[in-house]
């Protein structure tokens, strides 16, 4: 009980999912045992995405089910307050960004560098069942998948490192690059992320769509190069496309699918050039209506995105050398004791509102 000298008190406040709609503040144990590649954190703040609303409106992620009371949220950042003895990267007192899915480090994902795609990994992310995760004071995380944060990020650019590593993983895989022009499609707070990435990469002309009017305007404000507000009860893929490639000027190299639909990202495969690629990066449903035929007969590569695979670090590197800044996408911060009112405050996307944060 060494490691338990740093907790001040031994109140571990967590958001427990119990089933669908039934989401409690309450009390659960802190760990008794460290092992020797763990750190203590104490948790500071957490992020909330899609995820934590699928995990609360429908007790489930895809086939992730709540079967057991459930500790919930994964984008966190933390105050390492007790080391276990193997652990050298980190020591008492640091920030950290912590990296939620934790891989066998055995198969053949694993030992071919492909980490995130590793089976035991999906039955290990924090936040999804059956992994407890992280909105709760104090949990123990093995300190190789913890990041230390410089001392000039936020407390909430720490948090962002996990959706923010999403999307480093997707501008990689997507090899965007100096003098590429981007479409991305959604501007929810992955959008915004993909956007700002992309141009940190070196992109030319970025274009983002969305329903929502506030959303184009802080991306206008944050430089993206066009945008383009979508009235869904007008909304036409083919028309759209022809106008976003009339207006830059040529087709996209790159589009980042961000929303999940299926008409935007069916918009995204007639914009993107013959040869280009498609990055999935919104979840949709099971299955999807989107014109393969198209993706057939003018290659266009259709890439998966799962997670993040060693994106870390370049994500904090982009984040602390100020080449992408994520402070305007923290629109709103509520205490630990809110926490239910702040995931339910998510879920009714209000005019304004992006990324919806919980802080101890
Ligand atoms: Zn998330
Ligand atoms: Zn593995």
């Amino acid at each position: 009980m060494d490691h338990l000298k740093g907790v001040k008190n031994l109140d571990n406040l967590s958001l427990v999912i119990h089933g669908p709609g039934n989401l409690k503040l309450e009390q659960t144990p802190i760990k008794e045992h460290l092992e020797d590649n763990e750190c203590l954190l104490e948790t500071h703040s957490c992020g909330f995405c899609g995820t934590d609303i699928h995990l609360m409106d429908d007790g489930r992620l895809a086939d992730f089910i709540v079967k057991e009371p459930l500790v919930i949220g994964h984008e966190t950042s933390a105050r390492v307050i007790a080391v276990g003895k193997d652990v050298t990267n980190l020591k008492v007192g640091d920030r950290v960004a912590v990296e939620t899915a934790i891989p066998c480090q055995k198969c053949e994902y694993c030992r071919d560098g492909k980490y995130n795609l590793c089976p035991i990994s999906n039955t290990q992310a924090r936040g999804v069942p059956p992994k407890h995760g992280c909105l709760r004071r104090y949990y123990a995380h093995p300190s190789d998948f913890l990041f230390k944060l410089p001392d000039n990020m936020s407390w909430e650019e720490g948090a962002m490192c996990e959706p923010f590593s999403c999307i480093v993983h997707a501008c990689r895989r997507l090899n965007i690059s100096a003098g590429q022009n981007v479409l991305v499609c959604g501007a929810g707070a992955m959008g915004m992320m993909a956007f700002l990435c992309a141009k940190a990469f070196g992109a030319n002309k970025v274009f983002i769509t969305d329903l929502n009017k506030s959303r184009l305007a802080l991306a206008e404000k944050l430089g993206v190069d066009k945008s383009y507000a979508i009235d869904p009860k007008t909304f036409n893929d083919v028309e759209m496309a022809q106008t976003i490639v009339k207006d830059m000027g040529c087709n996209p190299d790159i589009s980042i699918e961000c929303t999940g639909n299926d008409m935007s990202t069916s918009m995204a495969i007639y914009a993107t050039k013959n040869g280009g690629k498609v990055g999935i990066v919104g979840l949709g449903g099971l299955k999807s209506t989107v014109p393969l035929v198209h993706t057939a007969m003018r290659e266009i590569d259709l890439i998966g995105v799962c997670r993040f695979r060693d994106d870390y670090p370049l994500a904090i590197q982009l984040i602390a050398s100020g080449k992408v800044n994520l402070k305007p996408l923290v629109t709103h911060k509520f205490p630990i004791n809110e926490a239910i009112d702040a995931l339910k405050f998510m879920k009714r996307n209000v005019e304004g509102s992006l990324k919806v944060m919980v802080q101890y």
